[in-house]
């Protein structure tokens, strides 16, 4: 499955001059959501990455995800998974599991993500779910931009990977991309003006 491909297709792989949310600007920029929005990309993307899972042996009762971004992603692996889907989300700044979901002492979690920067809502969810006596057994995304490893490549994490060496990381692809720091940036070396496409527009 040539997951870039996909992703071009469906208008979620942006080419441009971009301000990433850490400040560096890059040449290309992935709108995350843009992918789910076709029902069936979605449930194709995370069934490959369902399979992957399943391989590994590793038995998941529940997939939580971070709001906004995770939830579609981590509810269409729960379906693929065939188990339950819950979601926290951010009050007043704090991550917190809301809406009557709960989870009991043990149960077997996987935090899902749309994409992995560097993994900080993901821990966030992880923390409260471990806070709450589950158990997290492993990470997945739909997409990794490279920060951290993900399950079955030998590439190394970068330092400012949050998710614990100890737990596997489950994604479809890397999408490693060309950063700069504004006053190093090519781009604007150029004359060309960087925009920032954030996960609200
Ligand atoms: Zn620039």
């Amino acid at each position: 499955m040539n997951v870039e491909q996909i992703y071009k297709d469906a208008g979620a792989l942006l080419e441009g001059h971009f301000i990433l949310s850490s400040g560096n600007h890059s040449n290309r920029y992935l709108q995350s959501a843009k992918v789910l929005e076709d029902t069936k990309r979605a449930a194709l993307l995370a069934g490959a990455l369902a399979k992957q899972i399943r391989n590994s042996g590793i038995q998941v009762e529940t997939v939580c995800a971070p709001a906004l971004g995770g939830v579609l992603a981590g509810y269409e692996l729960a379906r693929a998974l065939e188990v339950r889907s819950i979601f926290v989300e951010r009050k007043e700044g704090q991550m917190e599991l809301r809406r009557g979901f709960e989870v009991r002492k043990g149960e077997k979690i996987l935090i899902c993500e749309d994409i992995i920067t560097t993994g900080g809502s993901a821990m966030e969810a992880a923390k409260i779910m471990e806070a709450l006596g589950a158990e997290v057994v492993a990470f997945a995304a739909l997409a990794n931009r490279g920060f951290c490893k993900r399950e079955g490549t030998n590439t190394l994490a970068k330092p400012e990977c949050k998710l614990p060496k100890e737990l596997p990381f489950f994604a479809l692809a890397d999408f490693e991309f060309a950063m700069y720091a504004p006053e190093d940036c090519p781009l604007c070396q150029e004359g060309s003006k960087a925009i920032k496409p954030g996960s609200r527009s």
